[in-house]
């Protein structure tokens, strides 16, 4: 039996998300930034554009300049500043995003007008304002352009390297130590012997560490020996942000990792009513977190996506920690888990205006095909029975919907 008492999944949750704490900010190249998170306001230093700047090619004139046709006194191209002031009975060649000569207020575009021997002639009269992009309409010097918080894709990146802000303050990235446990592992690229089996755990955590936007770094294997796991942990305590760990928190003789957590630090939980993953032990050692993750596949990585990636997204500073959640309808019956809230592994899409769950089929803990391909978890309440086909459960989407 195990001592630690069976704890709600909400519970465990709030815990994990009460004790991951920001790290601390460093200044980055904006040119590196994809997926960081901000840790600064920023206000914009200039006007976008600087300079009233022609939304398309066309001539530079005066709106309300009555000449039937007008002398081209220059031609105004990207990057160019016209200098002769325009004055009724003349008009500038001008390009899109090209600054607007001293005196014109509008840009007739090209298809509105002839040309012949340097002159051009108006065939649609111009409006003042016509196809200009006045000072500022972008951004106006003083606005604010991302807070903190703000977690950085291509359009903050542009919006960012538009005001030249090369340089930013981020929240860091947590290094992520990830170690498996157990007699019976090997390295999947090596024979494996009679009973053995190949570690697959440490790669899909790892993995799932970068997808969460941490670092990961591989700690090996150790066996199953108290003193040898004893000093892994302390050493991935030492070396990183975040340990995580494989295997060996259930209550076999050959289990040692929740003994251990116990005597380097503090263990907030040791099991939870959750499937698949119950043993999932989370602890503290001298303010580092650890993750216990059980070792069957399944259960380390979808204990993985439900307690430690929100971990990693607080302490990258991310305000949105959680996974988006949806309402969806089930495609077929669902049994449900008992005394334990089941994440029933489920394929979500798009099908006549409603969002429809289907099973990845058999949910045991060791069979990782039930997760390949999976774009959602759906939350199944304790109980006994099934909740039938059309019934409407929350999913935790984990991946992009497809419609049919
Ligand atoms: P444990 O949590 O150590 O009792 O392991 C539970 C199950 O997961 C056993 O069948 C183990 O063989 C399997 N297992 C443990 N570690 C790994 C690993 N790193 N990769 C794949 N399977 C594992
Ligand atoms: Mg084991």
């Amino acid at each position: 039996m195990s001592r630690y008492e069976m704890g709600p999944a909400e519970d465990a949750l709030s815990t994990v998300l009460r004790v991951a704490r920001p790290l601390p900010a460093e200044r980055i190249a904006t040119a590196v930034a994809d997926g960081r998170v901000l840790a600064e306001d920023l206000h914009s230093p200039e006007n976008v554009p600087p300079f009233r700047a022609s939304t398309v090619d066309g001539f530079a004139v005066i709106a309300a300049d009555e000449a039937p046709e007008r002398v081209v006194i220059e031609h105004i191209t990207a990057g160019v500043v016209g200098t002769p002031r325009i004055v009724p009975g003349t008009a500038a060649r001008i390009m899109t995003g090209a600054p607007l000569p001293e005196g014109a207020d509008a840009v007739v575009m090209i298809e509105d007008t002839h040309q012949s021997d340097g002159r051009v002639e108006i065939a649609r009269p111009a409006r003042p304002g016509d196809n200009i992009r006045p000072i500022g309409v972008d951004v106006a010097q003083g606005d604010l352009l991302l807070s903190t918080g703000a977690v950085l894709g291509a359009a903050e990146i542009g919006l960012l390297m538009t005001l030249g802000f090369t340089e930013i303050s981020c929240y860091r990235r947590p290094t992520v130590a990830v170690l498996s446990t157990g007699d019976e592992i090997v390295e999947p690229g090596e024979p494996v012997p009679p009973g053995a089996i190949r570690d697959s755990n440490r790669y899909a955590l790892m993995a799932a560490v970068h997808e969460a936007g941490g670092i990961p770094e591989s700690l090996g294997q150790v066996r199953d020996d108290r003193i040898l796991q004893r000093d892994a942990v302390r050493d991935g305590v030492q070396r990183a942000d975040v340990l995580v760990t494989s295997g060996g928190v259930s209550v076999g003789d050959r289990d040692f990792i929740k003994p251990v957590l116990e005597e380097l630090g503090r263990i907030h939980f040791g099991r939870i009513a959750f499937r698949p993953g119950m043993p999932l032990t989370f602890a503290e050692i001298n303010d580092h977190l650890v993750f216990g993750l059980p070792g069957n596949p399944v259960s380390s990585l979808v204990t993985f996506e439900v307690f430690v990636r929100p971990a990693l997204r607080i302490m990258q500073g991310d305000p949105h920690p959680l996974r988006p959640r949806v309402e969806v309808e089930l495609a077929h019956d669902f049994r449900r888990g008992g005394n334990r809230v089941e994440y029933h592994r489920v394929v979500v899409r798009w099908a006549d205006g409603r969002l429809v769950a289907q099973s990845t089929g058999l949910q045991i803990s060791s069979r990782l095909l039930s997760m390949a391909g999976h774009n959602g978890l759906a939350v199944i309440e304790m109980g006994e029975g099934v909740l039938p086909a059309g019934s409407t459960v929350k999913v935790i989407l984990t991946g992009p919907i497809f419609s049919d």
